[in-house]
């Protein structure tokens, strides 16, 4: 963990990863460098929440989560037919930069 250093900018960026995204944190954790070193953003830090994938059954009714990436069906009764509830999040959940505020995001693509 960095300190907070005084008179330094320090932004955080929140993203949340459901399990189901093709997205390697590491891979993303990458990129951000990347990112903000093109957008001097020097001290910003990237922090990843990653939601677990949960599905609806729509054959016995159950509600599971799922630990395959691979495969979201049912646990209960092996059962394809099923509502993705959660695991396809990929939405930025804050933003902290310097002094300002957190900017809270409700905004962001569900169960695509
Ligand atoms: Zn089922």
């Amino acid at each position: 963990m960095k300190s907070h250093a005084a008179g330094r900018r320090v932004s955080v960026v929140r993203v949340q990863v459901g399990a189901l995204r093709q997205v390697v944190p590491d891979a993303l954790a990458f990129c951000w460098t990347l990112l903000r070193d093109f957008e001097d953003l020097a001290e910003a830090e990237l922090e990843l929440d990653l939601v677990v994938a949960e599905v609806s059954c729509r054959a016995c009714g159950a509600g599971s989560q799922i630990a395959s990436r691979f495969s979201v069906a049912c646990p209960q009764c092996g059962s394809a037919d099923v509502d993705v509830v959660h695991g396809h999040e990929f939405l930025v959940t804050s933003i902290e930069i310097g002094d300002l505020p957190a900017v809270r995001s409700t905004e962001g693509v569900q169960n695509g």
